[in-house]
């Protein structure tokens, strides 16, 4: 059963990293009714996915006007993206650059499936708005984080499911410093304290090690990205 299209509601890619929280908080800020996707495609961090329930829990408790809102919380199984893809993040190998100036982390097509399966569930659900974290700024070149490669799918979506689809991407002209900005603008120390303790980031799911910014080895590009970014904001902040 499909539902008619409220242009007052969105879904929002929620993968449970720094960045999807800040996103969803973004959502919540400005859309009516907002759900979630998250999705299982054979990634070694699959951590992340667990670390949801307490973030989605941390932000209901935030604001009362974002309980009411908060709808939804889908997973979507895809694990043929884990089987065709030979990358460090689905696979045990050593995170590294590889041909064309790209890491090994690179997971061809990720945000592209992503988009389309999160459009088709939109669909279902009578959602017109879909929100994802992704950045061209801070970014490892990735192709499909790209605002232009967002652009053209969204067009191509739109035209394949006869729908008006919205692609937002609140952190793409954003670094990681500012995205902490953000999180800090729309929920202040709390929504901080929240994202450091239950989102996660780090590349080879590790969980272990608490930092300021967070959880995480520490060493992989996403853990680096992820602390250069906490240091910048805190030192903007002067403390
Ligand atoms: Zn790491």
């Amino acid at each position: 059963m499909n539902s008619p299209q409220q242009s007052d509601s969105a879904l929002v890619l929620f993968s449970g990293g720094q960045d999807s929280a800040t996103c969803l908080a973004w959502a919540l800020d400005r859309f009516a009714h907002v759900e979630t996707v998250g999705f299982a495609y054979g990634q070694r961090h699959v951590i992340e996915l667990g670390c949801r329930k307490k973030l989605l829990d941390g932000i209901l408790s935030l604001k009362r006007e974002w309980a009411t809102k908060l709808g939804e919380a889908h997973t979507l199984d895809i694990p043929t993206l884990g089987e065709i893809s030979d990358t460090a993040l689905t696979r045990n190998l050593e995170i590294e650059m590889g041909e064309g100036g790209l890491p090994n982390t690179f997971v061809p097509g990720r945000n592209l499936v992503f988009l389309t399966f999160a459009a088709a569930l939109a669909y279902r659900r009578g959602i017109s708005n879909i929100v994802g974290g992704m950045c061209e700024t801070d970014f490892s070149g990735y192709p499909d984080c790209r605002d232009e490669t967002i652009k053209a799918l969204n067009a191509a979506l739109n035209l394949g499911m006869a729908r008006n689809f919205d692609i937002h991407t609140p952190l793409m002209w954003r670094s990681k410093a500012q995205t902490w900005s953000l999180a800090t603008e729309l929920g202040g120390k709390a929504l901080i304290d929240l994202i450091v303790e239950e989102s996660h980031t780090c590349y080879l799911g590790e969980r272990g090690a608490g930092h300021e910014w967070g959880y995480g080895c520490g060493e992989c590009p996403a853990c680096d990205l992820r602390a250069k970014g906490w240091h910048e904001y805190k030192a903007r902040r002067g403390g």
